[in-house]
């Protein structure tokens, strides 16, 4: 832990404290043994604070781990020097929730009707911090998602969720894709820390083709069709970082056949042994060879691709690979 970062340890006491008053307020409406000793739990993290011991092992001395502090500022130990039992407790936690974030993706023979789709999703860890959805809206309307949320593990997958259940909700109304992402960016607001953001795109596409993007600080969006590959650029600022943010869409009349291509940093970043990065115009060449192809090859095509890049190298970053190629009814 960066114990000289003070504009961080100064957002955990503020969490903290403000944790503590719902605490008391909770405490005030009848006695819990629970709530004594989390409020001991906090009272102790604030002294720690003060001595300057936030972050070191209670019990080597050493850095706790950083993203297990951002996740539950009330730890006290390394990884390291959990008892065998507190480790078992802590691997089975993370196995279930890898499980309920493997059920919250969309599933992976999702029939959408005019819309031929594959995606790939692998996390680093045990959960990802990338969201990825595909969802039916008004109208026989798609609409399509993926999203990058800042740091990794569970602080990350936390988010991630919580985007998605964002969207969920909001998407039945039926909004456009720039007043879609302006709510979900105010609803969103309220629920990270000061230093936690998302990059996002967007998309809404209609059974006559018509398809808009949002892309707020994430990769460029590949759109692959018979006369090459054009992309969606950023064209705002990732999502979370203020409450009130403008959305630009851009906009694009699809033909049947066009394949729309959406992946995260972890597949463009990719590493090989040699430390060369993966690349976007690599991913865009493999797209422009394999676009004339369905979904399901052109994902396999990448992984295979990418898996062969990579050689030895370890992935260490949440992959996210989405194809979604346009296939309105009667058109070969
Ligand atoms: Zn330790």
């Amino acid at each position: 832990m960066a114990i000289g970062d003070t504009t961080y340890v100064n957002s955990v006491r503020d969490q903290l404290v403000a944790g503590r008053t719902r605490l008391s307020e909770v405490l005030g409406h009848g006695d819990s043994g629970q709530v004594v000793r989390l409020l001991e739990e906090v009272d102790s993290a604030l002294q720690r604070i003060d001595r300057g011991t936030f972050g070191i092992c209670e019990v080597c001395h050493d850095s706790v781990e950083e993203d297990r502090l951002r996740d539950n500022p009330l730890i006290r130990v390394c990884l390291g020097c959990l008892t065998p039992k507190q480790q078992q407790a802590l691997e089975y936690d993370l196995e279930l929730a890898a499980q309920i974030q493997k059920g919250l993706l969309p599933p992976s023979d999702v029939l959408i009707a005019g819309w031929d789709v594959c995606y790939h999703y692998q996390p680093a860890g045990v959960v990802s911090g990338d969201y990825c959805d595909l969802i039916e809206g008004r109208g026989g309307d798609l609409y399509f998602i993926m999203a990058d949320v800042s740091g990794k593990g569970v602080a990350a997958a936390t988010l991630s969720s919580n985007l998605r259940a964002i969207f969920r909700s909001l998407i039945p109304i039926g909004f456009g894709t720039e007043e879609l992402v302006t709510r979900a960016n105010q609803l969103f607001r309220q629920s990270v820390l000061p230093q936690q953001y998302a990059t996002l795109v967007c998309g809404k596409a209609t059974l006559g083709g018509e398809v808009e993007i949002v892309n707020a600080g994430h990769l460029p969006v590949l759109l692959a069709g018979k006369s090459g590959i054009a992309v969606f650029e950023s064209t705002s600022q990732p999502m979370g970082l203020f409450d009130v943010q403008q959305f630009a869409a851009e906009r694009q009349k699809l033909h049947a056949g066009d394949t729309l291509v959406l992946y995260t940093d972890g597949i463009s970043e990719a590493e090989n042994d040699g430390g060369d990065e993966y690349g976007v115009d690599r991913l865009r060449a493999l797209v422009e060879l394999h676009c004339s192809g369905c979904p399901v090859q052109l994902v396999n095509a990448c992984k295979e691709h990418l898996t062969d890049f990579r050689g030895q190298r370890e992935r260490f970053d949440d992959e996210t690979l989405l194809a979604i190629q346009y296939a309105p009814a009667g058109v070969a």
